[in-house]
């Protein structure tokens, strides 16, 4: 096999060395072709048998789910096994495949065309939806009847040594509800041929703290199940059949990243405080409950965005009050007084309930998004506003609005609150009186008028990540812009100025939840200009921490006051270098 590699940008560091494992769309694969008399009953045995495979990994997947997976997951997978047990997915393509004398494929394929029309005919919803699951479970078999190994083929198969037994993720693309599913793999790391570095598919791999890869273009085709691959997520560079010599060297190299890790370790309960004495406030970002043991595992002194949309994705109805109480109580509880910031919905855009939901239009980042989705549903929001409330009565929760645009929706956001909190005093269920609005300052307009903001508002917190995206005009999900997408343009450090002027001119605290605020690239700067207070995944509370500690703030601001004097990108990326070497 010729070694080669492929390049695409990367998302998160580190180097993996694993096994390919990948993700396809296996129905788009399907062809359709006769087969002479003699040959049908072979065809058929190749159905039986692709379904026995599909039973025998489901099986396995089910009795290898971690206890604390959501009880979603494991219903979805008892499910399946069930739906491959009937007669109209088990035996019906057989009679298929002798009446037509077709493929097994292209036998299966026309059945679950039936089942899903039927399926649409349905009047309940809920019934109506889980013709998704029959389009999985046909997924599974015609992937086995394509001759992509299973899972279960897979591990047994690199059962050898510890590195061989490691599995790399290769999709083509993966919406962020697929990628939540992935936070109870053990991937090794996570390729994909297309998705910007902040697209929320890009956030999940980073927060699963494993080397990933996006925009490698095609590498899903290029790459075959089972390979073994090099993930260099340091550089963006996949090694595909690496020769001896290449292994050896990235073994070396892999040592040398996981002793840097472990010598950060060292710093992990020391206080983020700068060498002239000014603290700096280092917070978590989360997506799910079970993610507050990394928090602690990291030193974080809060979670500063809790992203509560993915509590709503990969299912078909949404959480109920108690269920989302539950939720945010578990993590209020967990972080003991600590701050623990929660975002309402950020639904939308790239972010869905299940591919059902996704709603056609042509701009969706410019859509019904956020606060907007909210507006328009209020009894979701309403929901959610009790749920954190009463939540609020067991720890230090604030609230944290996000895609504010104008002040009128800040105040029906307010009018709603009020009217939660008037709800639960009619129903004397206790909650936090005084608890903290802040807003989410990640569209232009709302940076540019961030005093207005900060007047209403306890706190601010600067979403880059969309800022970014609306400020230069760039789809953070397309890898085509990717290249263009920079926390650097002048014309962004400037709205994140206004937006620090403005909370401290009325004395409101403001931070950064975005992605820049967990790249250590850009620690040295956002102090410089101002910001105290930083949340990011937890994998990169060490790193940015590591750069608190060594830096001067009267350095700091200084060099800051000049970067934001320049109004070129190609004269602020040599000086922000510079000065992160100590210049
Ligand atoms: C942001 O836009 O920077 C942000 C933190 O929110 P999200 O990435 O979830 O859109
Ligand atoms: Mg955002």
């Amino acid at each position: 096999m010729t070694s080669f590699s492929i390049h695409g940008v990367s998302v998160c560091g580190g180097i993996a060395i694993g096994h390919a494992h990948l993700v396809s769309n296996a129905l788009l694969e399907v062809v359709h072709y006769q087969l002479p008399q003699h040959l049908i009953e072979n065809e058929v045995k190749r159905f039986s048998d692709a379904v026995a495979t599909v039973k025998v990994d489901l099986e396995h997947i089910n009795a290898s789910l971690r206890k604390n997976v959501p009880a979603e997951i494991s219903a979805f997978i008892g499910t399946h096994l069930m739906m491959l047990a009937d007669k109209s997915l088990s035996e019906v393509p057989k009679e298929i495949i002798r009446n037509e004398q077709c493929n097994a494929e292209w036998a299966v394929k026309l059945q679950m065309d039936d089942i899903v029309e039927q399926f649409e005919q349905i009047e309940d919803d809920y019934l109506r939806e889980r013709k998704q699951d029959v389009i999985q479970v046909v997924e599974r078999i015609i992937k086995v009847l394509l001759g992509h190994q299973s899972q279960l083929a897979l591990e047994q198969q690199f059962s050898a040594s510890h590195e061989e037994r490691k599995l790399i993720l290769v999709a083509h693309d993966i919406s962020p509800a697929d990628a939540i599913q992935f936070k109870q793999h053990q991937f090794a790391a996570f390729i994909t041929d297309v998705g910007g570095v902040t697209s929320h598919t890009a956030i999940l791999a980073r927060s699963l703290n494993v080397p990933s890869i996006v925009a490698l273009q095609r590498a899903r085709d290029l790459i075959n199940d089972g390979e073994l691959i090099i993930v260099d997520g340091h550089v963006g560079v996949v090694v595909v059949s690496p020769s001896q010599e290449v292994l050896a060297e990235y073994r070396l190299r892999q040592e040398q990243w996981e002793l840097e890790q472990q010598k950060l370790q060292l710093i992990k309960s020391t206080k983020a405080v700068t060498i002239d004495g000014t603290a700096i406030e280092l917070h978590a970002n989360i997506e799910v409950p079970e993610d507050v043991a990394a928090v602690e595992a990291s030193g974080a002194t809060g979670v500063g965005l809790y992203r509560t949309e993915f509590l709503f994705m990969n299912r078909r109805d949404m959480p109920n009050e108690d269920e989302q109480f539950v939720a945010y109580k578990a993590v209020a509880k967990a972080m003991k007084g600590a701050a623990v910031t929660i975002r309402t919905l950020d639904l939308g855009a790239d972010k869905h309930m299940n591919p059902d939901t996704v709603v056609n239009c042509l701009n969706p980042a410019l859509g019904l998004r956020a606060i907007r989705l909210c507006l328009a549903e209020p009894h979701i929001f309403m929901t959610q506003l009790r749920a954190l409330l009463r939540a609020s009565h067991y720890g230090n929760i604030k609230i944290l609005v996000p895609m504010l645009c104008t002040l009128s929706e800040l105040r029906q956001v307010k009018t709603m609150l009020e009217r939660a909190k008037s709800s639960l005093r009619k129903e004397n269920i206790p909650f936090d009186e005084h608890i903290a609005l802040g807003g989410m300052i990640e569209i232009p307009a709302a940076a540019i008028n961030a005093e207005a903001f900060a007047n209403e508002l306890d706190f601010l917190s600067i979403g880059t990540n969309d800022l970014i995206q609306y400020t230069l005009a760039i789809d953070r999900t397309d890898d085509s812009v990717a290249h263009l997408y920079n926390p650097l343009h002048p014309s962004v450090l400037k709205l994140i100025a206004m937006t620090i002027k403005a909370g401290a001119k009325l004395g409101k605290s403001v931070s950064v939840c975005g992605e820049m605020a967990g790249d250590a690239k850009f620690t040295r700067l956002l102090i410089g200009m101002g910001l105290r207070h930083l949340s990011m995944h937890p994998s990169h509370i060490l790193s940015v921490k590591q750069q608190v500690l060594h830096s001067q703030i009267s350095h700091l601001s200084q060099h800051a006051r000049k970067v934001l004097g320049l109004s070129d990108l190609e004269k602020i990326e040599p000086l922000v270098a510079k000065f992160n070497q100590g210049g």
